[in-house]
């Protein structure tokens, strides 16, 4: 669904992320790893097509992503901070793309209960104000926003690192499940490799900028590119 060629980001002279060729097939969970400050924002947000690439194109269906208006492109992303209006209601937080595109109350409302069932908040969390959510719930209400759009690609940034082992835990088999129910495309970027070894189709490694191995867990598990990529999954264990 995605196609990167030798897309790479610079700030000045700083290369965020060096040349990446790869492709997304429909409906993988792509998880990216790696340390602090190498590169997987940059690279999702890249993606997400939030951020104009140095060098290299990215196609969406065989489609240059340039050429696709901004709000007419088929993603949505959850950040780190989730980026709720804490201000306003959960159902005001998930409607609010649907408000923007005129979308008719009714209309709106009715897909925000379904919304909620999609993610396992109860009904009545509808008028609830964001302030009254406990972080899990808040992060449901990130999902729940997040496919309000009904996006064919979503992008998450660290969107469980906030929140305790446990909860985190019980929200990645649910994510897990709403990739398994919705088959849509998820690119996922997380610390624990331990998350991405139990949720995704396949890993990628960022190290400096560089993707330095793609494959199924398996694969990476059983032969690591390098000494790097050893001794983070030594991490796991
Ligand atoms: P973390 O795990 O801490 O979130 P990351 O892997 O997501 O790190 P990025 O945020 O992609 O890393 O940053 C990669 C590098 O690019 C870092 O060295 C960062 O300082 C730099 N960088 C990111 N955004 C900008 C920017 N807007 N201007 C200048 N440098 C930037
Ligand atoms: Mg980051």
């Amino acid at each position: 669904i995605l196609s990167l060629a030798g897309l790479s980001k610079s700030f000045g002279d700083m290369r965020a992320v060096k040349p990446v060729t790869l492709d997304i097939p429909e409906g993988e969970f792509l998880t990216i790893v790696g340390p602090s400050g190498s590169g997987k924002s940059t690279l999702v947000r890249l993606l997400a097509g939030l951020e104009a690439p140095t060098e290299g194109r990215l196609k969406l269906r065989g489609e240059d992503i340039t050429s696709i208006p901004a709000n007419r492109r088929p993603t949505a992303m959850v950040f780190q901070s989730l980026a709720l209006f804490d201000h306003r209601s959960v159902g005001q937080n998930i409607e609010f793309a649907m408000k923007m595109k005129g979308v008719a109350p009714d209309a709106r409302k009715t897909r925000a209960l379904e919304l909620l069932r999609l993610v396992r908040l109860p009904e009545s969390y509808y008028d609830r104000p964001v302030t009254q959510c406990s972080g899990g719930e808040k992060q449901r209400v990130a999902l729940a926003r997040a496919f309000a759009s009904d996006p064919e690609i979503l992008f998450f940034d660290e969107p469980l690192s906030a929140i305790d082992y446990r909860l985190r835990k019980t929200l990645e088999v649910e994510l897990k499940e709403l990739h398994q129910r919705t088959g849509r495309t998820f690119v996922y970027i997380t610390h624990s490799l331990e998350e991405a070894m139990v949720m995704s189709d396949r890993i990628a490694i960022m190290q400096a900028g560089e993707l330095v191995q793609i494959g199924t867990p398996a694969e990476i598990y059983g032969r690591p590119a390098n000494r790097f990529v050893a001794s983070f999954m030594g991490e796991v264990n």
